[in-house]
């Protein structure tokens, strides 16, 4: 039986603290008092969503794009370590051009004072590490598309939470969705359907994975969006 709802839930939380266990109750505490982009309901959506890809017993490690500081990652780990599977998350930690000077997103103290860019990589590693979560949580510092080019293991899991102009987001469409595998989860972040709320880019992505016939609806939680695979391509 899935245990998924195919509709969307309201607020999206339908799993309650008396169902984790103590120790992923202790590592979402971790997750929301992280640094970064996630609202708690989305984030407990991501980690519902992600322990349900570990009971379906889908094979295959889980993937995000867009580690930044570790938050989204605690909530992806700590279904990750309940399941027993290993979260990859792949960052160069330079920000996406919505974090650097003078952009919205901007966090002047992110900034290595050495090389004048930005580095979210120590703060990424306190994270993981004062959440329990580095036997997980799986650091890949690298430019998105140069990893996808040789990466080759099926993924049971993808969360795409990268960079969000047209180029970059397109580019990790690409090159990720090819590597997911039938009956395992895409999960896209930053999906706004009226212009006004937010960038086009992860809901074109989002459209790109609707209108492919290769997935099917699942759950929307605020921005974020869950889809299946049932289909082969992209
Ligand atoms: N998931 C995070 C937020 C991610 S912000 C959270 O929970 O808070 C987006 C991240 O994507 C930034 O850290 C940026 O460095 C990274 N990014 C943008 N373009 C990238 C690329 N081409 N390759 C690797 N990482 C990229
Ligand atoms: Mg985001």
């Amino acid at each position: 039986m899935d245990s998924v709802p195919e509709a969307p839930s309201p607020g999206g939380i339908f799993s309650t603290d008396d169902a984790r266990s103590d120790r992923s109750t202790e590592v979402l505490a971790h997750a929301v008092a992280a640094r970064g982009f996630m609202p708690p309901d989305e984030g407990l959506a991501l980690f519902d969503h992600a322990s349900s890809v570990g009971q379906q017993g889908i094979d295959g490690p889980w993937l995000e794009i867009g580690s930044y500081c570790g938050k989204s990652a605690c909530y992806l780990g700590a279904a990750a370590e309940a399941a027993g599977r290993q979260l990859f998350t792949l960052d160069h930690h330079r920000g996406s051009e919505e974090n650097q000077a003078d952009w919205e997103h901007h966090e002047p103290d992110l900034v290595d004072p050495a090389i004048g860019r930005m580095d979210t990589l120590p703060i990424f590693r306190r994270t993981i590490h004062d959440a329990g979560l580095e036997g997980t949580v799986v650091a890949i510092v690298g430019d998105s598309p140069s990893v996808a080019a040789v990466w080759q293991t099926p993924l049971a899991l993808l969360f795409i939470d990268g960079g969000h102009g047209t180029e970059p987001a397109h580019r990790d469409y690409e090159g990720w969705v090819p590597h997911l595998a039938i009956g395992g989860l895409l999960l896209i972040h930053d999906v706004f359907a009226y212009p006004a709320d937010g960038g086009r880019p992860p809901f074109e992505i989002w459209s790109r994975a609707v209108g492919s016939g290769a997935f099917t609806e699942v759950n929307a939680v605020g921005s974020l969006r869950v889809l299946r695979r049932t289909g082969s391509g992209i």
